[in-house]
């Protein structure tokens, strides 16, 4: 009889990883082999069983998503809550503990967390500020050098300027940069981690405490880290912290956010005896998907080596379809996933899988179309929806009017009669007295503004001291509410006719909603404003995750990591957008990339469709391509291709006329007419083809008319000319 249900359904090797002593250990494991699973148990035996507080128990994990799910599943294992257990992302946890150590951190108490959008609209007024020629400092090359070097630990007086002046200039708008977050208390992400590790490590008392408090250091998606995140790590640990890490080199995706697979080799020299446990054995897929995945792996060089294998079934070939262009491919998706839902499977069980996010809208409009419920996860997000940005602006004003983002993002938002050379003025006087906006405001309308201006400043200064008086005491949704009211942004937006207005008011109401079912931490020490603000900020980065109903699950790959779904649809697999263009060109890149099909073909459990087009129309432009070398790489054994490439016409008119054999039905075949066709219609003029379906008399097609735009069309009725 096992002493704890908390070993059952586990093999050997896991056993021995959640069972392990208090010793550092790493965990090294391909995809869906239970390395998550195995620290979600780890934590129930070390609470259960070695009688360890959960107060000692740290625990990181990529997502705020994934952090929730761990908390539940260790809750479950061990049947009582889990109060006092830390919980989170690397940036959630060190913001909590900067909110905890402000002073220590040497930030004001109300600090704001400012998200990548905010950082990049900062860095431009920056350069505006300092009459930078911007089209030879590219804000976003500034942002990207900031961040990286932040990744590293790296503050402007330790970066090397190698003697390059360019290089110099980058460190002088890195300094300035950071001289006006710290007057605003404006942290931005890479900040977040890089003065948790500060403020560690230059307070000895305080390092003494927590390394004290947390004996255990439990970190899922460790070949994820970056360097200071590593260090943040190392230095928690100690000699005596017992760091128990679990990764997987082979699913590495964020090198370009500065993550080092290396930390791994880098572990076993820093914690001497550090215990690795290997795990083979698979529990989430197919054998022919594991195959699948081993092969495409197997391409690249530098791999610690592993070979997943399960005992579960061999399961049905993956599926490829060559779409035509990226319609017919959402078509196709769209098409199969009605049949799965048909059969009964919860739509949750599905996701759809892409390389960019601007693929995201085609298989959208598509699933709205056939109203299929979806979800998507990181695209354009609740908190970073404009309206949303400028209702949280009053409110971070509120909280502190020293915050230059939210200052400049409302000022004259609705429009007030505050210009452009008014808030030039302010930011001048601003740079000038070395201090912010709010100060520069009330200075400049005593001083030097002329009557009508210096009012509307002043209206604005005394509706923000309003908006603060009379939300004192107020629960949280009643002031947010309250502000937005006062705010008027409602009215602004009601004149922005049509649905995208609408959406805009809707959402304000959302933000209310969300402010109701906000449930602030009691362990935090800071007002349930300035908590919800912190949270809104940290969401952005993530989902508009409401788990609540069912619906099919829209991501791209590098957001896919280490969940598991029974039906995956990879959409896109072209050469040029996967592997994406940018990394072909060298090794790493190309690996890199490699490592994120192997992620996204290890997420599916039993059904897995790739798919690739033609043509595709992507930013605007139309891009004919490849498919990917990627789908190359699987053997052909394992694949059963659902339309032959070969018969897919090109949309060119010397093309011969090359019929469609769909697997919808053969519309086409029975009059000759091929995708990409054109054809003339009596009342609609000119058009091509660009899509068909159903059969005899139900065929249908798809034009694309030049001017009356895209129309379905019954064949049998339409009458058209070939031309
Ligand atoms: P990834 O690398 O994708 O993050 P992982 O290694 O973290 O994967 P898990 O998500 O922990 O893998 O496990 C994959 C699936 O296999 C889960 O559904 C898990 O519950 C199941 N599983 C793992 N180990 C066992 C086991 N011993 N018995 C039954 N099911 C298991
Ligand atoms: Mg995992």
């Amino acid at each position: 009889m096992d002493v704890t249900p908390i070993l059952e359904n586990l093999n050997d090797a896991q056993r021995q990883a959640v069972t392990a002593p208090s010793e550092p250990a790493l965990i090294i494991a391909g995809a869906g082999s239970g390395k998550t699973r195995v620290l979600v148990h780890r934590a129930a035996w070390l609470i259960d069983v070695e009688g360890v507080s959960p107060q000692s128990l740290l625990a990181v994990t990529f997502t705020n998503k994934a952090a929730a799910q761990m908390r539940s599943r260790i809750e479950t294992l061990l049947n009582v809550p889990v109060q006092h257990l830390w919980i989170g992302t690397f940036h959630g946890l060190a913001h909590r503990m900067l909110r905890r150590h402000w002073r220590e951190a040497g930030l004001p108490q109300n600090f704001q967390i400012i998200d990548s959008d905010d950082q990049l609209r900062l860095i431009k007024r920056l350069l505006k500020g300092l009459e930078v020629d911007d089209s030879r400092w590219v804000p976003k090359e500034i942002q990207w050098f900031i961040n990286g070097q932040k990744d590293e630990g790296l503050r402007p007086k330790h970066i090397d300027d190698e003697n390059e002046p360019d290089r110099r200039q980058l460190i002088s708008f890195y300094q300035s940069y950071e001289e006006i977050c710290q007057r605003g208390g404006l942290v931005d992400f890479a900040e977040l981690l890089l003065r948790a590790h500060e403020v560690l490590r230059d307070n000895t008392e305080l390092l003494e405490h927590y390394r004290r408090r947390f004996q255990h250091l439990l970190v899922d998606e460790f070949q994820d880290t970056n360097a200071i995140q590593y260090a943040w790590l190392r230095l928690l640990a100690g000699d005596k912290g017992v760091p128990f890490v679990v990764g997987d080199d082979d699913q590495s995706i964020y090198r370009w956010r500065g993550a080092r697979v290396e930390h791994i080799h880098r572990f076993q020299k820093d914690f001497p005896g550090t215990h690795v446990v290997k795990l083979e054995q698979n529990y989430r897929s197919t054998q022919t998907i594991l195959n699948a995945a081993n092969a495409v792996i197997s391409n690249n060089g530098s791999r610690m080596g592993k070979n997943l294998w399960t005992d579960g079934t061999e399961g049905e070939a993956i599926k490829i379809y060559s779409a035509y262009n990226e319609r017919d491919e959402a078509d196709f998706v769209i098409g199969r996933l009605r049949d799965w839902i048909a059969q009964g499977h919860a739509r949750a069980d599905a996701a759809i899988l892409y390389r960019s996010n601007a693929q995201s809208r085609v298989l959208e409009e598509g699933l709205i179309n056939a109203r299929i419920p979806y979800r998507v996860y990181g695209g354009l997000r609740f908190f970073e929806r404009a309206e949303i940005k400028d209702a949280l602006a009053y409110l971070r004003l509120t909280s502190n009017r020293d915050d230059d983002s939210s200052f400049e993002r409302i000022v004259n938002k609705p429009t007030r009669g505050i210009g452009a050379r008014t808030v030039e003025m302010m930011r001048s006087y601003a740079r000038a007295n070395a201090c912010s906006m709010w100060r520069a405001a009330g200075a400049i309308a005593s001083d030097d503004l002329n009557g009508r201006a210096a009012n509307a400043v002043n209206t604005f200064m005394s509706l923000v001291e309003r908006m603060a008086r009379e939300t004192v005491g107020l629960e949280l949704h009643d002031k947010v509410d309250h502000v937005i009211h006062l705010s008027t942004l409602v009215d602004f937006f009601k004149k922005d006719k049509g649905e995208k207005g609408e959406t805009r008011i809707e959402n304000l109401a959302e933000l209310v909603s969300a402010a109701k079912s906000f449930e602030p931490d009691p362990a935090e020490e800071m007002s349930p404003l300035d908590e919800f603000l912190s949270h809104a900020a940290l969401e952005a980065g993530e989902g508009q995750a409401d788990a609540w109903e069912d619906c099919v699950q829209l991501m791209t790959m590098h957001s896919a990591k280490g969940l598991e779904f029974p039906l995956v649809f990879m959409c896109g697999l072209e050469d040029g957008l996967f592997p994406h263009q940018r990394s072909v060109a060298d090794v790493n890149g190309l690996e890199e990339e490699r490592r994120l099909c192997y992620v996204g073909i290890t997420r599916a459990m039993q059904t897995l469709y790739i798919t690739h087009a033609e043509q595709r129309r992507l930013h605007g432009m139309d891009n004919f391509s490849q498919p990917s070398r990627f789908i190359a790489e699987i053997p052909n054994e394992h694949v059963e291709e659902i339309r032959p490439r070969v018969q897919v016409a090109r949309p060119m008119r010397s093309a011969p006329p090359v019929q469609r054999r769909t697997a919808i039905g053969g519309a086409g075949s029975e009059i000759g007419i091929r995708l990409g066709q054109r054809v003339h219609h009596k009342k609609f003029g000119d058009g091509v083809i660009l899509n068909c379906e159903g059969q005899g008399a139900h065929a249908r097609v798809e034009v694309n008319f030049e001017s009356a735009g895209t129309k379905w069309l019954v064949l049998s009725y339409a009458n058209l000319d070939l031309m």
